[in-house]
């Protein structure tokens, strides 16, 4: 059977293929691995393959493992990230831009990926920048749809800082609807949750908004 040492990995399509590493990665204790590898035995057989055949025999596993990676989160309390507070009096915008992240739409469990940015307006109460890149993670990695992934990025900053204001944009491209469905490529789903002052008072609305997309405009 191929292995994927860097000598093959020119020859065959094994770059996704790295099972020693894969083995490693400890699955999380909620994720029942040997009953996605069941299913997905049954999915292969569905389609009219042949589970047993050599290039197939170790894909269940393999594909569980990858579940079990993107659902990670699902059991996770992500606030917990938020719990770790500075107190600052810092009243100026603290914004973290393009956050990327990945996600599994619930609807038909293929991933939405993109860029989130995140800010808030403190009152008294700040995180470290990466608990926010933490934060959206553990909100991504369970099946989702990005309008609720968005409000609970919004909703969790809010009522664990109790910011003056809250402003989370989410861009991202989804797979069920670029590769399959409606197949359009290039499409780009934007969601926006605002709190606080950034949803009461439209200056600051505006303020954060190019804020965000500052040069970054398209
Ligand atoms: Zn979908």
């Amino acid at each position: 059977m191929a292995r994927s040492n860097g000598k093959d990995r020119s020859s065959s399509h094994l770059c996704c293929v790295d099972d020693d590493a894969d083995a490693k990665a400890a699955a999380p204790s909620h994720i029942d691995i040997p009953r996605i590898e069941k299913a997905i035995r049954e999915v292969l057989a569905a389609i009219g393959e042949d589970p047993d055949r050599e290039g197939l025999l170790k894909t269940p596993n393999r594909v569980a493992r990858a579940y079990a990676e993107l659902m990670a989160g699902f059991k996770e309390d992500p606030r917990l990230h938020l719990r770790t507070v500075f107190h600052e009096q810092y009243d100026e915008v603290v914004l973290l831009r393009d956050i990327d992240f990945h996600s599994l739409c619930e609807h038909h469990l293929l991933p939405f990926t993109g860029k989130a940015h995140v800010a808030y307006l403190p009152a008294g109460r700040v995180v470290g920048l990466s608990k926010l890149a933490r934060l959206v993670e553990g909100y991504a990695r369970r099946p989702q749809v990005q309008e609720r992934l968005t409000t609970q990025i919004a909703d969790a900053l809010m009522e664990e800082l109790n910011p003056v204001g809250v402003a989370c944009v989410l861009e991202a491209t989804h797979t069920c609807m670029t590769i399959r469905g409606a197949k359009k490529p290039g499409s780009t789903m934007v969601t926006s949750a605002l709190r606080g002052i950034f949803k009461e008072n439209p200056a600051s609305r505006s303020e954060i908004l190019s804020l965000m997309y500052g040069s970054t405009i398209h």
